[in-house]
């Protein structure tokens, strides 16, 4: 560790240390609400972020009590007990305005001037909150997503034993189902494996010029029979000097999440279409189908964890509902973004815009 001497720091850095704001602007400075009240419990100091947080159009903070800044009956007593008592206690305070917002606040007393007041600091807890529901809800969507095949296994299983084992008309039915389901469980857990790699930051791409064309031949081909089942026809319209910088077993996994589900939410005797065009920051590439299109209350969530719209049907199609999260990192990942736009009874057209480099 270094050592800082005070005379290191010249003269007007020393003046600026003893003069009398130098406390305020720290507190100015800080993240955290913080809020003096005196023994009346009126507020007698505060920093930049509480005023910010705690006063209304035409209301100065300073001087008003501590009931009229913040209406909370614990909070009030954890103040009054710190100037009467002196003991420091913790309080979790919920504000209910524009936007509601959540705080730890620590209140503890302060000998300030030679008269006992109270200090309140504020941490706001409002985004830790928020990403800890999101955590919760991901948790119980994925434990039901992974329940509904296994009751299903299980369900077969025991009928199975019962006597449908001897079946032969049956049997072999009742196996591919459990086959089915147990596929179902293992694409799911592979891509939570997935995408929480990527989410970790442990994925890292490294980019080349792709031949778009030729890369999308080649999702063709493999997704040929599941196109071929639908009477989908695939209409690859990029051009062959396209090369977009990207990595190219991540640029082919985000075209076959878009592809295959352009596939999946289409209608039979459908088209799906690929193309690319140079725009100013690099290339865009979309993929185009002709399905029955997304209403505009859906768009703005189509891209969370697990959001779908018609649960039952996704699930009956073989989707996890992570393909499209896991697209969206990877964009990102590559500094760019995906996006969705969609005429009902049309379609609905995936772009993936990648920077030039
Ligand atoms: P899934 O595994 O269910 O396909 P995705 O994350 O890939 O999960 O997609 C989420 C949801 O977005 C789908 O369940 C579907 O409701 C909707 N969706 C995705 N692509 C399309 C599309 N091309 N047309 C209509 N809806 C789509």
């Amino acid at each position: 560790m270094t050592e800082i001497s005070a005379s290191k720091f010249g003269e007007s850095a020393a003046a600026a240390v003893r003069s009398p704001d130098f406390l305020q602007k720290i507190l100015d400075a800080t993240r955290e609400c913080v809020l003096i009240v005196d023994s009346d419990l009126r507020v007698s100091n505060w920093n930049a972020p509480a005023e910010r947080a705690f006063s209304r159009p035409g209301m100065e903070i300073g001087g008003r009590r501590l009931t009229e800044v913040i209406r909370d009956l614990d909070l009030h007593s954890a103040y009054r007990k710190a100037i009467s008592t002196g003991e420091a206690s913790d309080v979790r305070l919920e504000l209910i305005g524009a936007e509601r917002r959540k705080f730890d606040v620590h209140v503890a007393p302060i000998e300030l001037d030679g008269f006992r007041q109270a200090i309140g600091f504020f941490y706001d807890t409002t985004q830790i909150e928020r990403l800890e529901s999101v955590r919760q809800e991901f948790l119980s969507n994925i434990s039901h997503e992974l329940r509904t095949p296994l009751t299903s296994i299980l369900a077969f299983v025991e009928t199975l034993e019962d006597g449908a084992f001897e079946d032969p008309e049956n049997n072999r039915r009742f196996l591919a189902t459990i086959r089915r389901n147990a596929e179902r469980m293992n694409n799911l857990i592979a891509d939570i494996l997935e995408l929480s790699l990527i989410e970790s930051g442990k994925v890292s791409i490294s980019k080349r010029p792709v031949r778009l064309r030729d890369l999308v031949e080649e999702i063709f081909i493999n997704l040929a029979s599941k196109a071929k089942e639908r009477e989908i026809s695939l209409v690859n319209k990029v051009s062959a000097k396209t090369l977009p910088t990207a990595d190219p077993g991540r640029l082919e996994q985000m075209l076959i999440n878009l592809v295959d589900n352009a596939i999946k939410f289409n209608r039979r005797g459908g088209s799906v279409t690929v193309s690319a065009e140079q725009t100013s920051g690099g290339i865009s590439i979309y993929v185009v189908d002709t399905g029955e299109g997304i209403l505009p209350e859906h768009l703005g969530r189509l891209f969370e964890r697990l959001y779908r719209i018609d649960r039952a049907r996704s699930r009956e199609i073989g989707g996890t509902g992570l393909g499209l999260a896991i697209v969206k990192h990877l964009a990102r990942l590559h500094g760019g973004e995906v996006s969705v736009r969609s005429t009902l009874g049309e379609g609905s057209t995936f772009s993936i815009e990648l920077p030039a480099k």
